[in-house]
This record gives C-alpha cells, sequence and structure tokens, in this order.
C-alpha cells in the first residue's frame, strides 16, 4: 500500500515519498507528513537479530513506499558503511544504569551524519525516479553540525552540488576547520560577514528568487534542502529507536512486556519526533523526555502548552541546541490538532506575526507521552565532571544537557523504567567545554589540539578520523562574502564549469 505524504497547512496536493524529499518543505510553507504512521510488521525476537542495515529497511520500506527493495536497500548499503567506526552503527552503552545511544559513530562525529549520509542516496534516488534531469543544488545555512555532516553527505555526489553559507565569527576554531578543508569539486563553503539568521535568511532569500529560479533552470539546476525539515532527514532517525529496542531484547537487558524511556537532547525537535514516531510504530517507549538548555522555550511550552519566543536568546555550551523556534515541532501539533491544517495554519501565522501561540487544552491533553525539564550551564558542566569522576565515560555538552534532564526526571518522578540517552555529538566535537567542565583551571589555558591530546589521555578513547584529518588538512575554502553579495556567489559557483 502506498503511504502518501501531506502538508502540515493543507495547502497543497498529497505527494509520494521521493517527491516529499525533493521538494523539502511543502509550497505552503508547512512540513510534509505521512497520512498516517505504519506499524512494525516484525516480531521482536526477530528484530533482535537484526544489523543496523537491516533495521534500517525494515522501517524505511514502510515510510518511503514509492522506493523499491533494490533502490532502498542501495541506499542504506551506500549509507551505513565504513564512513562509520564502528559496524554495529549506533551503539549502546550501559554507564551508571542508564544506557547511552552513542550517534555519533559518523564522518563528523555529530548525530547529524545518522540522516545526512543517506540523504544524497534518497534524493538522487527520488530524482531519477521523478525523471528530474537537472543538477540538483543543496543550498545549507549551517551555525556548524549540520554544514559539515550535510557537506560529507553530498561531496562528490553525482548529480549534486553543495553550498554552505556559515557565520564567518559564528562558530567553534574546530567547526570552521571541518568546514573549510571540505574536499569535493561539488563543494563549496562560504563564510559571510554576519550571523548565523543572516546567512539563513539569505539563503530563504535565495529558496524564493523565481527569476533566479528560471535562470538557473535554463542552465540545468534545481535547488534543494538538506536541512531537518526535510522528511528524508526524519525517517532515517525512526532507525535507531527501532534498533535501540532490538538491541536491548537480543542483550536480555529488556524483556518484551517491558517499556523503556527515552530522553533526548533536543533544538528544532527533529530527533524526539522520531523517537515519537518509533513509539507510534509499535516500539514500547514510555515517556519522552525532552531535554533543554538555558533555551528553554519547548520546558515552558510543555509546561503551560504556551509556545513564547519572545525572550532573549542565550549562547550557551551545547550551541546546537540554541535555538527558539524549534521547527519540527509543527509535526507534533499538526498531530494533537487531529490533522486540522487549518488550525496549524492558525497557531503557526501567530507564530510569526507575535512569537508565540497557545495549544487548545484538548491539544495538551494529548502531550501526555512527553515531559520537558531543562539543565543550566553549571548542571551540565557538574554532570559531565561527576560522571566522568565516578565512571570515566566521557560525554560531550549536548547529551550532558540530556543526563540531567533524566536525572530530573527520575528524582521528580521515581519512575524505575530502563531509560536510554540519546548521545548526539562525541566530545570530541566540544573538546574545550567538556575539558573545562572536567577541570577548569588544569585545562583552560590549552590550545584546541593540546585539548583533544589531553581528552584522548583522559578518556581512553581514540581520536577520531574526523579530528585527526583536520589538524594537518589543507584549507580548501576560503570565500568570505557581505550578506547582500551570497546570490552573486551562488551563480558563480554555478557557472564555474
Ligand atoms: C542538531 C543537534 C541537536 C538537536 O537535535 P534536533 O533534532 O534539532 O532537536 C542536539 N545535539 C547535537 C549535537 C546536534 O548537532
Amino acid at each position: 500500500m502506498e503511504l502518501l505524504y501531506k502538508s502540515t497547512r493543507g495547502g497543497e496536493e498529497e505527494v509520494t515519498a521521493s517527491q516529499a524529499i525533493l521538494q523539502g518543505l511543502a509550497k505552503d510553507g508547512g512540513l510534509f507528513v505521512p497520512n498516517e504512521i505504519p506499524k512494525l510488521t516484525i516480531t521482536p525476537d526477530k528484530l533482535s537479530k537484526m544489523s543496523y542495515q537491516e533495521t534500517a529497511y525494515e522501517v524505511m520500506r514502510l515510510f518511503l513506499t514509492d522506493y523499491t527493495e533494490e533502490e532502498l536497500k542501495h541506499c542504506i548499503k551506500s549509507a551505513y558503511d565504513d564512513k562509520f567506526d564502528t559496524e554495529v552503527i549506533a551503539p549502546l552503552v550501559k554507564v551508571d544504569g542508564v544506557y547511552y545511544l552513542e550517534l555519533f559513530h559518523g564522518a563528523t562525529i555529530a548525530f547529524k551524519d545518522m540522516a545526512l549520509s543517506i540523504l544524497p542516496h534518497l534524493m538522487t534516488t527520488a530524482a531519477k525516479k521523478n525523471q528530474i534531469t537537472r543538477e540538483i543544488v543543496i543550498l545549507t545555512a549551517t551555525s556548524g553540525d549540520t554544514g559539515k555532516a550535510a557537506l560529507a553527505g553530498f561531496a562528490d555526489v553525482p548529480g549534486t552540488r553543495i553550498i554552505v553559507f556559515y557565520p564567518k565569527n559564528g562558530v567553534s576554531p574546530i567547526q570552521e576547520k571541518q568546514m573549510v578543508t571540505q574536499k569535493g569539486e561539488n563543494t563549496l563553503v562560504v563564510g559571510i560577514k554576519g550571523n548565523f539568521d543572516d546567512a539563513q535568511s539569505g539563503v530563504k532569500a535565495i529558496f524564493g528568487d523565481r527569476i533566479l529560479e528560471e535562470e538557473l533552470k535554463e542552465a540545468g539546476f534545481q535547488f534543494s534542502s538538506a536541512n531537518s525539515i526535510n522528511i528524508g532527514r526524519l525517517v532515517p532517525q525512526i532507525v535507531y529507536y527501532v534498533y535501540t529496542w532490538g538491541k536491548l531484547l537480543e542483550s536480555q537487558e529488556l524483556t518484551e512486556e517491558e517499556k523503556l524511556n527515552i530522553v533526548v537532547p533536543t533544538g528544532n525537535f527533529g530527533n524526539i519526533l522520531a523517537a515519537y514516531y518509533a513509539k507510534q510504530m509499535g516500539v514500547p517507549i514510555g515517556k519522552l523526555i525532552c531535554a533543554s538548555n538555558a533555551n528553554k522555550v519547548l520546558y515552558d511550552f510543555f509546561q503551560t502548552g504556551t509556545y513564547d519566543r519572545n525572550r532573549a536568546f542565550i549562547l550557551t555550551s551545547s550551541p546546537s541546541m540554541d535555538i527558539l523556534i524549534s521547527s519540527n515541532l509543527e509535526r507534533l501539533i499538526y498531530r494533537i490538532a487531529e490533522a486540522d491544517a487549518k488550525k496549524d495554519r492558525e497557531l503557526m501565522e501567530a507564530l510569526t506575526k507575535d512569537g508565540m501561540y497557545k495549544i487548545t487544552p484538548k491539544m495538551q491533553e494529548q502531550l501526555e507521552d512527553f515531559c520537558g525539564y531543562f539543565a543550566t550551564e553549571e548542571e551540565t558542566k557538574a554532570i559531565i565532571r561527576e560522571t566522568f569522576n565516578d565512571t570515566g565515560y566521557v560525554m560531550d555538552t549536548h547529551t550532558a544537557v540530556a543526563a540531567c534532564a533524566g536525572k530530573k526526571y527520575r528524582e521528580e518522578t521515581g519512575d524505575k523504567t530502563k531509560m536510554v540517552i540519546a548521545s548526539t555529538a562525541s566530545p570530541y566535537k566540544f573538546t574545550r567545554s567538556v575539558m573545562e567542565a572536567i577541570d577548569a583551571e588544569k585545562y583552560g589555558d590549552l590550545g584546541d589540539f593540546a585539548l583533544v591530546d589531553e581528552l584522548c589521555t583522559l578518556s581512553g578513547v581514540t581520536v577520531p578520523k574526523a579530528i585527526e584529518e583536520i589538524r594537518t588538512a589543507p584549507v580548501r575554502h576560503n570565500t568570505v562574502c557581505e550578506v547582500g553579495q551570497m546570490k552573486c556567489v551562488v551563480k558563480d559557483f554555478l557557472k564555474a564549469e
């Protein structure tokens, strides 16, 4: 049976999965959602014996119904290979009675690799299926993690080009080095003289430029998006929650009757929404614990039913969660509004206009699967330090926010259900914050790569290839432009060959 997708705002015809992936965002500004969430058809026993790749096929075939078995298996095989530093792809590590689901073993050592290593394959396959012969140009604005993961995913993928804009003075030194050393003839990385919002607005303006669109069409190009609103990023993220359940059954850490709680460090609400979809599919998830840093818009939302972005934007040590508009929440809003696109549109328009909206009590009742907790900067540091001192396990700042939320949840509720924490980045990606959390006096004055070596000694974890590579890698991208020049930079790059 074919599963079709429609916009949360109701202004568009139903499309196939491959069309939704090609398009990214619906034309009415809404997000694509499946008409229903399919149920897992496999027995827990069979699931428990499956590899990551087999689980991926089992889950993705139910969502991406217009891909053939051969196409999907090819995409999966090309994505989850030795780009990951472990055969199990997403290992589960038990520390102090909780399970850390390590999602950072891919090419750029953040969880974005879980979806962005397969998205390019899904997209080029979608282009073929829909007889698109033009080259696909991926435009991305990034504050650090998404840009690098998208570059790594799309580098040298035939039929695609990728252009990434980042705020020249707004990313960490390691993040910048990772991006400007990117290989691949089809890649372009540009620093802009502005902040992340400027980069994002510039990219949106290019997307909305109909004259440019026509010009590029004639030259054989069309734009697409690799950001987290693309359904082609969400579906691959469901896989690791299903896989985790299988592995917990296999190792007999969990019985078939038992539930598990999941804690997710949240920014754009993509990762936790994937866990929610996994629950709808039949994974016995109890609570979905949404962890925020000091930008606690979502915590407040789950407390009160009011989403209010009118507040100061706080820069924290978990920058990938510094966000006040969680785009993917719209998919949950649509669902709890019982697929009422009109209601969804009304609330999203209020968000644009007033920066806030309030859901109805009836909608709020349907949020009981979720609960929100947040961690302050001090609490985040403390849990990194304490966990290291007690167990020797070193976690990154984003994971620490989740660990803290999980701890607060357990203390407050007394719920002893087994708990899985989504671990979204390697500590090597945020070495400075992590090392300073462990011992600010000792490590405060060291340089970035000296800290990398100290972390290696401390944790006994080999320095990932992603970090080793950038120590000596030559800089390949040094374009810097004004915000107003972004469109020219895009046109120049596409004319170059
Ligand atoms: C992107 C990111 C997050 C937030 O994930 P969402 O899907 O946007 O909620 C958390 N941690 C890290 C390290 C990230 O890169």
